[in-house]
């Protein structure tokens, strides 16, 4: 099984969100990491075949998912962002519905949708109404609904946000407990919903696929880069203007900066291992700023 985009672009009026995008997908978890506004939910909603592309091509098993339209609706499975959860339906009637809809019977449907509502842990509250459901008890139930069909491909649209830590958790957990013989894509702005979950990672900003790989591969990118130094509150606040800060923590005895930067930025920085949240850093950096490294303290 494989999906794969060819040069797919996407302009509204005069703004280019995707410029010629490119790339295949074979079975795993796949985070999509982009800032708010860098095209993410565009792309899902071309590749899903809800909004039509400029240019390229989206290919499920080398065909043109418009040659296959119904089959192809077949297998997928999304979550959009702004998924509407009807507040007085129960989540088991909810789910029942979403299995009219994709055209399951009725006796299958039940059964089904009880084994799923127990998969994403809601078996106890099926009954209950949605209203009444936390946020990440209701993107539990989106995750239940697109798993109706048994989908090869599960595109999810943020599925974490409004989520608490402790929802997150569990619901990286969830996401792990899926069979792995699907495609599964989902979007985030947030580094630690895909870190430990997401067997590759791809990095969407300006219109285009800026890099792509695992977790270890992408940090290994900013190796030597990463270090870490105890200043006092004021050499911070300089540091903070000449480099790229990527944490800062008070310690008893002043201030410990990380950075991210190509030369040691105090005599006194220590070196550390890169992470995926430095390496996101790294390429959102505001406004893509470059920074005068060049004189050290
Ligand atoms: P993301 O999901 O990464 O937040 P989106 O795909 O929603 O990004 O949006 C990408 C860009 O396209 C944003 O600048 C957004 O304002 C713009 N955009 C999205 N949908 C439309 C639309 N229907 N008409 C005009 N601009 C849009």
């Amino acid at each position: 099984m494989n999906l794969r985009l060819e040069k797919i672009s996407k302009s509204y009026g005069s703004v280019h969100v995707l410029k010629e995008i490119t790339f295949g997908l074979k079975p795993g978890i796949y985070g999509l990491l982009g800032a708010n506004g860098s095209g993410k939910t565009t792309l899902f909603r071309i590749i899903c075949g809800l909004l039509q592309a400029d240019n390229g091509q989206v290919l499920f098993n080398n065909q043109d998912i418009k040659e296959q339209a119904e089959n192809f609706r077949s297998v997928l499975g999304f979550l959009p962002q702004d998924f509407n959860y009807y507040p007085d339906f129960s989540g088991l009637k909810f789910m029942l519905y979403i299995a009219a809809l994709k055209g399951l019977n009725s006796r299958a449907a039940k059964k089904r949708c009880i084994e799923l509502l127990d998969f994403v842990g809601l078996g106890d509250v099926k009954n209950k109404k949605i209203r009444q459901y936390s946020g990440g008890m209701k993107q539990r139930l989106g995750i239940a609904q697109t798993l109706i069909n048994d989908p090869e491909i599960m595109i999810l649209d943020e599925p974490t946000v409004g989520l608490d830590p402790k929802e997150r958790v569990r619901f990286r957990k969830l996401l792990s407990n899926l069979s792995r013989d699907r495609i599964i894509i989902l979007s985030t702005h947030i580094v630690s919903d895909v870190e430990s979950v997401a067997d590759e990672i791809l990095i969407l900003k300006d219109g285009i696929l800026q890099t792509r790989g695992t977790a270890y591969d992408l940090v290994s990118e900013i190796k030597g880069q990463v270090w870490e130094c105890l200043v006092s509150p004021n050499e911070a606040d300089k540091l903070e203007n000449r480099f790229l800060i990527s944490n800062r923590r008070n310690d008893s005895g002043g201030v410990i900066l990380k950075i991210v930067s190509t030369q040691r930025p105090t005599p006194t920085a220590n070196q550390v291992p890169p992470t995926l949240e430095d390496l996101y850093l790294y390429y959102f950096r505001e406004g893509g700023q470059d920074y005068d490294e060049t004189n050290t303290i």
